[in-house]
């Protein structure tokens, strides 16, 4: 693993304008474990208005001491030691103190694997060492020449071999300092595959609640690192472990214990759980993932009855909003939200080889998007292999996707008609309305079963035909049209009681 040379250059320049300069935190935990890096943080003696002199491409923009440096189009955040003081809101520092001394600096940071700082310039220089430097500028060794030193102060090194997250001094008081720091030991967990330690464990249960004081935002981001890692399943089972999932996603704490029917051998909490786990190994992507881990959240709000018969009616169009509610509340974007509640709300829908028609799968890719199909596809085959006894049913799920391939270049919108509102106000001379749009969607159902219908001249004569029929009698048409293909759908739900 090599330290890229834009943060060479920025550790030197400070170095050599006088200053001490190290790279910290995560990049120095996934140096050691020999993982890229997603961001290099540099820590240094010199002040925010130094380091802006020192660097003409860099930006101060927030009120704790970062500089942001560009080099040769990488960001690398220059950050002035510093000491933490009181956190009254358990978010962010009441105050910042700078500080000139790297020890310090250490210790306010969260994890002993993060607390580590890399001394990229000066292999086993010494204080002293340091000191002479200064005065011969001139005399620092090439980067390639040397190999870095750690400094490790926590014995970060030990707990990354050990495998264990363990908080910076007293666990109780650091989480209590900055709440969100319960979020980031189960992220590390999950992303690392690492245990947290005994105390830090501890602390995390008791603490759990104040949770509550973090911002939606900040919980999100974790959540999502969690939800990529690949093992995601197992993240959420700690957060549900450390009481932290039931203060901020308490619909998906609803299921546990709660039992299904003949049809499942985990209970509700689970199988969700196991899905999304499928989803992070087959490295879905995020909302295929969320859909996995939500699709049978609502559950145990619609369950009927107890045992190997209880029913789940209408579990995915409840868990749709649920799914919209949740993803609101915790501001994820628009679109990852309507992404994701369309698949927990369509996640049902019907395959079985010789039943299903070209025209139940066009009308199911008007409504989920054919940008949409191979995610549900995968949020199907997560909803199988969660249940712990899926049935040898990957060959419907092939012949499906086949449909799919095969209907998609049929009309599934109504804009694909041949013909447009222009055309039905022209052939039947009346304004614009209502009436029109609803005449649009008759053609475009009957079309949706048979694609050899969306033709000119064809559409313009069913028309006319249809202008005879009221505006209920043809939304009429549309829903009994939409039942047919329903029917064997809501037969399948019936037989697996879902
Ligand atoms: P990632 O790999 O996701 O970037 P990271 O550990 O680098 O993980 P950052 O948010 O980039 O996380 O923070 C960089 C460093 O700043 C951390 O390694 C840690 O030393 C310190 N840090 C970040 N957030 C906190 C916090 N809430 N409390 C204490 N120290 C923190
Ligand atoms: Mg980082």
């Amino acid at each position: 693993m090599q330290i890229p040379s834009p943060v060479m250059f920025v550790l030197e320049a400070l170095r050599t304008a006088g200053y001490e300069a190290y790279a910290v935190g995560g990049c120095v935990r996934d140096f050691a474990l020999s993982r890229e890096p997603k961001d290099w943080d540099v820590a240094t003696s010199a002040k925010p208005d130094d380091i802006q002199k020192i660097f003409s491409k860099s930006f101060y923009e927030n009120k704790f001491g970062t500089v942001t440096v560009l080099k040769d189009s990488m960001e690398i955040q220059v950050t002035t030691y510093r000491i933490d003081n009181r956190y009254s809101d358990k978010r962010h520092p009441d105050s910042v103190k700078y500080t000139s001394d790297l020890k310090e600096d250490l210790t306010r940071r969260d994890f002993t694997m993060n607390a580590m700082a890399l001394d990229a310039v000066s292999a086993g220089d010494t204080e002293g060492d340091f000191k002479s430097r200064q005065q011969h500028r001139g005399t620092l060794l090439k980067p390639s020449s040397v190999s870095p030193r750690i400094i490790d102060p926590f014995n970060g090194q030990q707990d990354l071999r050990d495998k264990l997250i363990r908080a910076v001094g007293d666990p109780k008081e650091r989480f209590g300092e900055d709440a969100l720091r319960l979020m980031r030991a189960a992220r590390f967990a999950a992303q690392l595959d690492f245990l947290i330690e005994e105390n830090t464990l501890r602390a995390l249960k008791e603490l759990a609640p104040t949770i509550k004081f973090v911002s939606h935002e900040r919980i999100r981001d974790e959540l999502v690192k969690i939800i990529m890692s690949v093992r995601a399943g197992k993240g959420i089972d700690l957060l549900r472990e450390t009481g932290l999932l039931a203060v901020f996603l308490p619909e998906v704490m609803e299921g546990y214990g709660v039992g299904q029917n003949k049809h499942h051998i985990y209970d509700v909490y689970e199988h969700n759980m196991r899905a999304l786990q499928y989803a992070a190994e087959q490295g879905f992507n995020l909302e295929t993932r969320l859909a996995s881990l939500f699709h049978d959240v609502a559950k145990p709000r619609v369950k009927v009855g107890d045992g190997p018969n209880s029913t789940f009616y209408n579990h995915d169009l409840v868990g749709a909003k649920m799914t919209r509610q949740i993803m609101q509340r915790m501001k994820f974007s628009l679109s990852e939200i309507e992404k994701t509640s369309l698949l927990v709300r369509y996640h049902l829908f019907y395959y079985n080889v010789d039943e299903v028609t070209p025209s139940s799968v066009r009308r199911l890719i008007k409504n989920v998007g054919l940008e949409n199909m191979d995610d549900l596809i995968n949020v199907r085959f997560a909803d199988r292999i969660g249940s712990g006894v899926p049935k040898a049913e990957p060959y419907k799920l092939r012949h499906f996707r086949y449909m799919v391939d095969k209907v998609s270049k049929d009309p599934i919108s109504v804009k694909m008609l041949k013909i447009n509102g222009d055309d039905v106000m022209k052939i039947l001379g009346i304004p614009p309305g209502p009436k029109v749009g609803i005449l649009l969607q008759a053609l475009f159902s009957e079309v949706l079963d048979d694609p050899s219908k969306n033709e000119e001249n064809e559409l313009k004569k069913r028309t006319m035909e249809l202008d005879k029929f009221s505006a209920s009698e043809l939304s009429e048409m549309i829903r009994k049209a939409e039942e047919r293909v329903k029917t064997l759908e809501d037969e399948e739900k019936r037989q697996y009681r879902v």
